[in-house]
This record gives C-alpha cells, structure tokens and sequence, in this order.
C-alpha cells in the first residue's frame, strides 16, 4: 500500500517566553491512500500540533513529515506553499471562510490561485457536491454554521486534494449539523478521499477506519 503521510519521530517544542512546552515528542504514525483516521485524545495532548505538522501550516522543531514519498521539511517556503495548495485540503473548527467574499468566490479561490481557467464552474460543482449551489451568491454571515462549513470542505477539495485535513470540524456545530459534516466526510471516504481528522468526540472518532490516540505528546493507543 501506499503511505500517503508518515511522521518520523515528530517533535515540536513552543517557547512560551523562557518555558519550554514540549506539545509532541517522538510521534511516528503513517496513513495510507483511501484511509480515513481519526487523531483523539484529551485537550492538550497535541492534536492539533500534529495536525498542523501534518498539513504543513508549521514546522516541526525534530523529525520528519514525508507526505506522498517527499520529505516536506527539506523544501523551502515558495515549494512549502505550492504543496500546500496542491496536495492538502483544511476544514477548520471554525470554518475560517473569507467573510467579504461568497459562497462561489471563496471555493473558486485556491481554483483560481493555482490558474485552472474553468475556476467557476468546478466551484459551482464543488458547492453542488455540498448541496449549495442555491447559496453561491450568498456571504458566510447569510450561512448558517453547518453550510459555511460545507462551504469549507467545498473549499478544501478545490484542487483535489490527496489528503483532507480537518480540525474539530463539528466541534462548533449543532448535532443536526454535525451529522450532515460527518456524514459529507464519509461519503468522500467512501469514494476514495484520503481523510485526518482531529476530534475528542468518541461519536466521531467511531465514524473513522481507525483511531490513534495521542496522550502527552505521544501515542498511546492502548486506552
Ligand atoms: P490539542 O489540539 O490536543 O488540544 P494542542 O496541539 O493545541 O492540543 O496543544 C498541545 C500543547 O501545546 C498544549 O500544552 C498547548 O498549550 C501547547 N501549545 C499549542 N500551541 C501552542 C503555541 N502556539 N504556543 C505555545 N504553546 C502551545
Ligand atoms: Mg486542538
């Protein structure tokens, strides 16, 4: 099989002033194509950390993140960033949509960037995908919670990402939403999307192929 992600002892350390806070220490996982998995574990154990590593929003402080067969610590900013909008979709807790922009706008965006000229019509399809392509003219305040989320993942497969990324992608919705948002992801899985998910709602880590705990900055899968 094919790993899409592997971490080789992960490590990344904050300064906060003088103090040290070690957020992942030694963290060694690998994601094969058309898996969906599930990080959990309590508050503060690093999920988010490792999911940000993961998607190359930051970098580690040891270790190595190999995403398709290339190891992403060796590249420079511009290469960092081409990847990025390339290989890796985000959906985030809190959607982060581009507020002044619509619906269409926002997915067309990363569509746009990477200079597809048919930016329009593959984000009409994309909202289409997410059930609303009758919002696209509408603002992420003329959204509800759970549609400026299916705006988002939208957004994220824009340019066919080979990895989806999400953080706590529910954690700000109501349980009808919530559902709708999970579900949306399994069926991507089912058709063959690659999918990390960060949560500590066993409801939703339940929902993916398989779980990897993190505790303290490191795995732990045997809770
Ligand atoms: P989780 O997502 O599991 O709640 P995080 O990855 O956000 O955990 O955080 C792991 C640890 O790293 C926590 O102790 C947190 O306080 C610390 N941490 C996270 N981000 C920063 C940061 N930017 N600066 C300093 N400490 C941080
Ligand atoms: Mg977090």
């Amino acid at each position: 099989m094919v790993n899409i992600i592997e971490t080789r002892d992960l490590s990344k350390t904050y300064l906060m002033g003088k103090v040290e806070v070690p957020a992942l220490r030694g963290v060694n996982i690998a994601v094969e194509k058309g898996e969906f998995v599930a990080i959990m574990g309590s508050s503060g154990s690093g999920k988010s950390t490792l999911l940000n590593m993961i998607g190359m929003l930051d970098t580690p402080t040891s270790g190595k993140v190999i995403i398709e067969g290339v190891d992403v610590s060796e590249m420079d900013e511009n290469q960092r960033a081409d990847f990025r909008l390339n290989k890796l979709g985000f959906i985030f807790q809190f959607f982060n949509l581009f507020m002044e922009l619509t619906a269409l706008e926002n997915v067309a965006f990363p569509i746009l960037i990477v200079k597809r000229k048919d930016f329009e019509e593959r984000a009409m399809r994309l909202l289409d995908l997410v059930g609303l392509s009758d919002r696209a003219n509408h603002k992420p305040a003329e959204l509800s919670g759970g549609q400026q989320q299916r705006v988002a993942i939208a957004r994220a497969l824009a340019n066919e990402p080979a990895l989806l990324l999400a953080d706590e992608p529910t954690a700000n919705l109501d349980t009808k939403s919530s559902e709708q948002i999970i579900e949306m992801l399994m069926e991507l899985n089912k058709s063959g999307q690659t999918i990390v998910m960060v949560t500590h709602e066993p409801e939703l880590g339940k929902r993916a192929d398989r779980i990897i705990w993190l505790k303290d900055g490191m795995i732990k899968n045997e809770f």
